[in-house]
């Protein structure tokens, strides 16, 4: 039995585990003690490996024939296929009419390399991932506010906050071994806990304050706690006077949310508006933690904002302890950000519109680059089959992440190619035209960032599964195809690139990573990376405070629609499920999906418990099962979104964010109707 160290590959805790190979296959996982973990794993960390030799594996590369069945094919004809597809399409409609999909579970090496590919052999910056979909607003949100859009502080941190905010963050079920953390605080008697969420979440049981916010209306919260701290004097006016600017304007437009008045918008009992403000403010180190429940709106940029306005007004920045800390969900999506599969930066958040940076990476990659601004993932499917006419998809699964499903089938269709590498025949694989069958994580090398900016390494444990290959081989090789030889042998010699070009990562070198990872900003060998953001001056300089006001949801109940739905994950799946549904462990636990409903509207609609019913949005319909339960208010319905036969993005908003682009999942309208049985 050997064993190999590597990283968890599902959320972006970044949990270190051992592989136990056995036999050239991986038969198990060991935690690691001196991991960010401390020697735990979630359940689906232990189950990592189950999906590694499952028998539907992709093993050989599949060209889709004229009667639309998948034929195997060899590297070399499939390669030579996707390339020349994609060169045709470039030379009769230009490079902008193809788009390129990176993905947060793939490696930063190999996020490197597809923005490239994209932008120099492409010539387009229509490349993006599924950041767009969960923290897109996170970035644009923090780094108007701090200048970085990052996770300011440690996950070992949050044991030493006095005071935990959780806002939109279910943690034990998406971030297990975050959650702990709280918990040890909480039960340690030293903090206490502050949960924002519209469902009773496991973490309200602990909690010392639970308000249940009417989906969508955050701002209206924070800015209601941002007005009884200001007004009860409790606000840190040396802080604000010393680190921050434009104070006096957030104080202008917060005067008017009274608790009594955010009572109106948020459902939440006023007293406890203040209960919660006061504990917030009064805490010497305050916590504030988030993620989807806060970035998944139409303002989601503005509820970030406003979770950086709260921790300011108060002190609550660049110390130990405290901080604004979005949870980010896949395992590499902060890396997948980092290294520029965005459309608007280059690796090292630097603009693709600014001239001294394109110049920058011209000169590195001996070419000439796009200066526009490209289309983001929602918008290169709204524009599938208009001006995008190709799509080259790197390990994601639009047909069931992005909101609006029927509307993304349709798009993808419309389109004259799609390729894509797969570890599965995902639903968006059965799409394709060409489908290239890729190595998992457990049979390459590489790093993935963690949430809070740890460069860790993964380290290659198993020969890749058949002829699957990395994702990293697989883009230098249709590179050379296309004409634009990329010479690089191993990801560590990718990863010598990326250090030269991206300043953040400027001190990141192998044999450095090699014990538990470094934390950007690194910017050279020297430099023993970096724990908390902040400490000194804001990475833009002074902070700056960015009054917000309240804008409802872009879709509000009526007498049509009358319920909200808001959707989310569970502990045992991860994501679309493309790895975590062929892991044994996991499906035992659960394996379809279910819609939370109060027993009130429950009894209304004269649904039982366990009963299938129907639900309809003004996008389309699922049938599902029902779970009657107290966990979520009267008028509110939850659906996690893993499960393809039940799949609540069917149903989802996708109205975006204007600065984000980031999809409203967290609230649409929809009803439930009973299905009709025939005797
Ligand atoms: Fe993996 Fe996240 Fe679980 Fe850690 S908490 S074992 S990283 S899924």
């Amino acid at each position: 039995m050997k064993k190999v160290r590597t990283t968890c590959i599902y959320c972006g805790t970044g949990c270190s585990l051992y592989l136990k190979i056995r036999d050239g296959k991986v038969v198990g996982v060991l935690p690691d003690k001196n991991g960010v973990d401390q020697g735990k794993l979630c359940i689906k960390g232990w189950s990592s490996h189950e999906f590694i030799h499952h028998p539907e594996r992709l093993t050989k590369p599949l060209i889709k024939g004229k009667n639309g069945r998948f034929e195997e094919t060899t590297w070399d004809q499939a390669l030579t296929y996707v390339a020349k597809k994609l060169m045709s399409i470039k030379e009769e409609y230009g490079s902008d009419s193809i788009g390129v999909f990176s993905s947060a579970k793939a490696t930063n090496e190999e996020n490197y390399l597809l923005q490239k590919f994209a932008r120099a052999v492409i010539g387009t910056n229509n490349i993006d991932h599924c950041a767009r979909l969960c923290h897109a607003s996170t970035i644009v949100g923090l780094v108007s506010t701090f200048g970085s859009g990052a996770m300011t502080n440690l996950i070992e941190e949050i044991e030493d906050a006095n005071v935990i905010f959780v806002i939109g963050s279910n943690t034990t079920e998406q971030h297990p071994l975050i959650a702990r953390r709280i918990l040890r605080a909480v039960r340690g008697g030293v903090c206490e806990l502050i949960v924002a969420d519209p469902r009773e979440i496991d973490l309200t049981g602990f909690s010392t304050i639970h308000m249940s916010q009417k989906p969508g209306t955050d701002v209206a919260l924070l800015n209601g706690m941002m007005n009884v701290i200001i007004n009860e004097n409790l606000h840190d006016k040396g802080f604000i006077r010393e680190r921050t600017e434009n104070f006096e304007a957030l104080k202008e437009v917060v005067e008017k949310y009274t608790p009594e008045y955010v009572e109106k918008i948020t459902s939440i009992p006023a007293s406890r508006i203040r209960e919660a403000a006061r504990l917030y403010a009064k805490a010497s180190r305050a916590s504030l933690i988030y993620s989807m429940g806060i970035t998944q709106h139409t303002t989601g940029v503005d509820n970030v904002i406003s979770t950086a306005n709260l921790a300011m007004l108060t002190g609550n920045v660049g110390k130990r302890g405290t901080g604004v800390n979005p949870l980010r969900g896949q395992n590499n999506v902060q890396g997948a950000c980092d290294l520029g599969a965005l459309p608007d930066f280059y690796p090292g958040y630097q603009r693709v519109d600014d001239e001294a940076a394109r110049r920058k990476f011209e000169e590195a990659w001996r070419t000439s680059l796009p200066s526009n601004v490209g289309l983001t993932s929602v918008e290169i499917i709204n524009e599938c089959g208009k001006s995008i006419k190709a799509l080259y998809i790197m390990g994601e699964n639009p047909m069931l992440s992005h909101p609006d499903i029927n509307h993304v089938r349709e798009a993808l269709d419309r389109l004259d190619f799609l390729a894509i590498s797969e570890l599965f025949l995902s639903e968006t694989a059965q799409l394709a035209d060409v489908v290239l069958p890729a190595a998992s994580y457990a049979e390459k090398d590489g790093t993935f960032t963690n949430t809070e900016r740890r460069v860790q390494r993964i380290r290659k444990a198993i020969e890749p599964v058949g002829e699957s290959r990395p994702d990293w081989r697989i883009i230098i090789q249709l590179a050379s195809k296309m004409g634009y030889p990329m010479n690089y042998n191993s990801p560590k010699e990718i990863m010598g690139e990326i250090t030269a070009l991206t300043p953040i990562y400027g001190g990141m070198r192998y044999e450095r990573l090699e014990g538990y990872g470094l934390q950007w900003p690194c910017p050279n060998r020297d430099h023993p990376g970096t724990k908390f953001l902040h400490k000194d001056k804001f990475s833009r300089g002074r902070g700056r405070f960015i009054p917000v006001e309240y804008i409802p949801p872009a879709e509000e109940p009526d007498e049509r629609y009358p319920l909200i739905l808001t959707t989310g994950r569970v502990l045992f799946h991860w994501h679309t499920g493309t790895m975590t549904r062929k892991s044994r462990t996991l499906t035992d636990q659960i394996n379809e999906g279910y819609l939370e409903i109060n027993p009130v509207d429950a009894e209304e609609l004269d649904v039982a418990d366990g009963e299938k019913v129907i639900v309809e949005s003004r996008r389309g319909r699922i049938t599902i099962k029902t779970q009657v339960t107290e966990r979520v208010p009267k008028g509110v319905v939850f659906i996690p979104f893993h499960f393809a036969e039940s799949a609540a993005n069917i149903l989802t908003n996708p109205a975006l964010d204007p600065k984000a682009k980031i999809p409203e999942y967290k609230v649409c309208s929809i009803r439930v109707k009973k299905m009709i049985t025939s005797m």
